[in-house]
């Protein structure tokens, strides 16, 4: 775990530019610019969000002149367009000595990204939380949890570079924990799909189901499957799993331990493996990358098919009256 150890200034030397200015381009940009660093914001031509960055006291440039004026990158644009940015703006532009960033492997470990023959740096700082958490815990001055690798430090400072990038946006407070480009990139693909947003949504959806099915009205399902879980987040987030059977009543520890262990079984642990597998040997990638080359297909049906159903429906409704 790399934790504040002095002052390290060596970012200052590089000409940092950010790469996207959205969920985590933003923030990114929002603290180096906070605490002292003369960061541009790269912006695709005609973008949308050059207004918002230019008024947020940024300067914004495109492609070509952002690749020939900066040596520092932070790529913070979607997983799914990085290949094709590179393609199109990088590649025949990359100078000897230039860093380049990812914030997620995705794309160098399966998208195809072609960086490694170049003489530049390729390195990976990844907050582990979203933007708007980045923002605010930099500017409570308390930070957010970080990963970094070194996947190939050419010019010998990626290390302290990469060190010194996290410090000034919020990323070293709590500590930086090392990783490497293939770790960071399957355990975050597999805690997403299954923990974070897959599973644990899906049982929520489930047992909001079971209960509206035998009668219940959908407002109390709703309170009692879905609203709640922010609490029970939030204790965990706090105090650790501990923390959280601490808080809770026996009841609903006993309850919560016996449910468990009747409603799930080891095959539920094979089938986990198996998508592990999935992720392990590039086949949800390769799934990916064929979802966005169809425009999305499935996913969208996905949104719009939650949207409609009786859950969706009740949250819309819940919102509108102000219960939640
Ligand atoms: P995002 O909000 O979807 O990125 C939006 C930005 O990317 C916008 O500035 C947009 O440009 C630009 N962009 C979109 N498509 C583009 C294209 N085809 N060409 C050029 N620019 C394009 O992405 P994000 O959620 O911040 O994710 C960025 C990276 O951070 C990813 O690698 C992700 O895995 C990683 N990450 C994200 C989070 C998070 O908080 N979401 C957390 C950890 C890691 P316009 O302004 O012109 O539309
Ligand atoms: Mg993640």
């Amino acid at each position: 775990m790399i934790k504040i150890d002095g002052k390290n200034e060596s970012i200052k030397k590089r000409k940092v530019a950010v790469i996207g200015y959205g969920n985590q381009g933003r923030p990114q940009a929002l603290n180096l610019k906070d605490g002292g660093i003369d960061a541009t914001v790269i912006l695709r031509k005609g973008s949308p969000s050059a207004s918002l960055a230019v008024k947020e006291g940024l300067r914004v440039l495109n492609p070509e002149e952002g690749m020939k004026k900066c040596d520092f990158f932070i790529v913070l644009i979607p997983d799914e367009v990085q290949t094709d940015f590179f393609k199109e703006h990088v590649y025949h532009r990359i100078r000897e000595e230039q860093s380049f960033v990812f914030a997620h492997g995705f794309s160098y470990v399966f998208g195809g990204l072609e960086l490694k023959k170049y003489p530049v740096d390729i390195g990976l700082l990844s907050p582990k939380g979203p933007g708007k958490a980045l923002r605010e815990r930099f500017l409570s001055g308390e930070g957010l949890p970080g990963v970094m690798a070194v996947e190939k430090d050419f010019t010998g400072l990626l290390r302290e570079n990469l060190i010194s990038y996290a410090f000034y946006v919020g990323l070293l407070q709590k500590g930086l924990f090392e990783t490497t480009f293939r770790e960071e990139t399957v355990c975050d693909l597999f805690g997403e799909q299954i923990s974070l947003c897959g599973l644990t949504v899906d049982v929520m959806k489930r047992s909001f189901s079971a209960l509206v099915r035998r009668g219940y009205s959908a407002e109390m399902a709703y309170f009692e499957t879905v609203f709640e879980m922010k609490a029970i987040v939030d204790l965990i987030y706090k105090d650790g799993l501990e923390g959280m059977r601490k808080a809770i009543s026996d009841t609903a520890e006993f309850g919560a331990y016996l449910a468990v262990e009747e409603l799930t079984d080891k095959k539920m642990d094979r089938r986990l493996d198996q998508w592990l597998d999935g992720i392990e040997s590039g086949d949800f990638a390769r799934r990916w990358i064929e979802e966005y080359g169809k425009g999305k297909e499935k996913l969208y049906f996905e949104r719009k098919s939650e949207k409609e159903s009786l859950i969706g429906r009740t949250e819309r409704a819940m919102k509108e009256k102000g219960y939640l």
